[in-house]
């Protein structure tokens, strides 16, 4: 806990007793999220990882921080589903769009879109603060369905990549909700 300052006016207030419902999870802590550490980014493609921070199995559902250290790209896909990103760092754009993102641009990708995501080039690594509702659904340059990308190959991706890097795979359950 910070410590507070006595002339904070709201140190008299009492907090709720009863904080969690009988059948609700813990909330979700994570101290600097974005970590330079590259452990915790599982690579997604050959240039660009993500660090989950929340995971929803039964949503298809996660929130992460993906990064790129230099130019990189995730291949062409198509969401059924929205995406909503902040930018924390670096500079990135779908080829698909005029514009490009950097430090503290928002971005919201509508459900039916489809796109190929690059990072460029910037003196800063690529850091976004990704919501996704699964899944990707993986094109080939004719825009034909060739494969996918769900929670479920996410969990897979990251409990191999943890189990690796000593992380240990079970770091992965302590993000589910
Ligand atoms: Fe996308």
């Amino acid at each position: 806990m910070q410590h507070s300052l006595p002339e904070e006016f709201w140190r008299d207030i009492a907090p709720i007793a009863n904080v969690f419902k009988p059948d609700a999870k813990p909330e979700v802590h994570i101290a600097n999220a974005a970590t330079d550490d590259g452990r915790f980014y599982v690579p997604i493609s050959e240039t660009v990882s993500s660090r989950p921070l929340w995971i929803s199995p039964s949503e298809n559902k996660w929130a992460d921080i993906l990064r790129a250290e230099g130019p990189g790209v995730i291949n062409r896909h198509y969401h059924p589903h929205e995406v909503f990103a902040f930018t924390l760092s670096g500079k990135w754009s779908y080829l698909e769009h005029e514009w490009t993102a950097e430090a503290g641009d928002f971005v919201y990708e509508t459900p039916g879109e489809s796109h190929t995501l690059v990072a460029h080039h910037h003196p800063a690594p690529m850091r976004v603060f990704f919501i996704v509702k699964g899944p990707l659904i993986w094109l080939d340059e004719a825009g034909k369905s060739v494969g996918h990308f769900d929670v479920h190959d996410y969990i897979e991706l990251a409990r191999a990549h943890y189990q690796k890097v000593g992380l240990g795979a079970a770091y992965v359950d302590t993000l589910f909700r």
